[in-house]
């Protein structure tokens, strides 16, 4: 049964950033676009904040692979308050600061079945296959809704949603990092990247992390990170060689991709986990088969996380404060420099969009 909606006065068009094409900033326009239609078991959230995100830039650039339409609103995550949603819904109530998972998911594939939704065959992610968070409202199932952590902006909040999520499902779910090991992340000044140091140390687990930049090491170090290496001139695998005694990391954290796989290869110890969620520069790196198998080298791939890691990830947040790092803020008519930004690589953790 359809049941009655609680809503607050919502205007009929909202600010929005569009895809109209690919290839380059030119792209993207901020203009007029209609408030979603609410349906039935969804929930319609006023966004405050987003964040950018690499497949935003994908998305802007190519999209080839991630059927869509044309124009599409951008934007993956998002936090904000609820601004409609049905009567009969207990979990949420009008008004409430809220954060988004970006995955809606079929709930009828085997995948879905098995309680495994970030394995959807049928996946919809805002910004990718639907209309996304670069808006002032974005309507989605209930279930994708979730209350912010107690005490937490809405711009920190959003980058719970991608970022720290991916991060969660790689060092908790995949890596199951303990309090006694290693972990060597790769290229700190990245979201997800930062996001894993900050899990990582959460657990407890001794932190060795890259850059190229002497600088973001040092706020990395600032976060926690009880090791740094400088690469290049430092040569990574040797360098992690030497601060393990010889022995190498029990876990590696990486989305850098073909540049570091060989370093990431050479600093498992036996037995060790390397654990991938991207590939900015190539995937194509070689495997390295002999050492795989003779060491018994455990390689993951992993992406985004599904909502029970959501809950589990803000129950953690709720246990203890966490404080994604924000780079820089942006209104959305700046949406060009925050992409640019990001696209730049100068970033140290999120670039935000604010919403108003
Ligand atoms: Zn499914």
């Amino acid at each position: 049964m359809v049941s009655d909606a609680n809503t607050t006065a919502v205007s009929a068009t909202m600010r929005a950033a569009c895809i109209t094409g690919h290839g380059g900033n030119e792209v993207v326009v901020v203009g007029e676009r209609p408030v979603p239609q609410r349906r039935p078991g969804e929930v319609l959230v006023r966004l405050h904040a987003a964040t950018v995100n690499r497949v935003d830039l994908y998305m802007r650039d190519s999209g080839v692979g991630i059927t869509h339409r044309l124009p599409q609103i951008m934007g993956l995550d998002g936090a904000g308050t609820v601004a409609a949603l049905d009567a009969d819904e207990t979990r949420l109530q009008l008004g409430q600061p809220v954060l988004v998972h970006p995955g809606i998911t079929c709930e009828r594939c085997e995948f879905c079945l098995r309680g495994h939704g970030v394995l959807c065959t049928a996946m919809s992610l805002l910004g990718e296959h639907r209309d996304g968070t670069f808006a002032q409202y974005v309507s989605l199932p209930a279930r994708n809704v979730f209350a912010l952590p107690p005490g937490m902006g809405f711009a920190e909040a959003a980058a719970l949603g991608v970022n720290h999520l991916t991060a969660w499902r790689m060092v908790v779910s995949k890596a199951q990092l303990k309090p006694w090991e290693t972990v060597l992340i790769f290229g700190v000044g990245g979201g997800v990247s930062l996001a894993a140091l900050q899990l990582a140390k959460r657990i407890g687990a001794r932190c060795i992390v890259t850059s190229r930049d002497a600088a973001k090491l040092q706020r990395a170090r600032a976060l926690g990170a009880d090791e740094v290496i400088h690469a290049p001139p430092d040569d990574v695998a040797k360098t992690v060689l030497a601060l393990t005694g010889g022995r190498g990391v029990d876990v590696v954290i990486e989305n850098v991709g073909a540049a570091v796989w060989a370093s990431a290869m050479k600093s498992l110890v036996r037995g060790g986990r390397l654990v991938t969620c991207g590939a900015t520069t190539g995937d194509m790196p070689g495997a390295d088969l002999r050492r795989l198998f003779i060491r018994q080298l455990q390689v993951l791939g992993s992406t985004l996380g599904d909502l029970s890691e959501m809950a589990d990830l803000l129950a953690s947040c709720a246990r203890a404060p966490l404080q994604p790092v924000i780079d820089s803020r942006y209104p959305l008519d700046d949406v060009h420099a925050a992409l640019s930004r990001l696209e730049s690589g100068q970033q140290f953790g999120k670039v935000v969009i604010e919403l108003g």
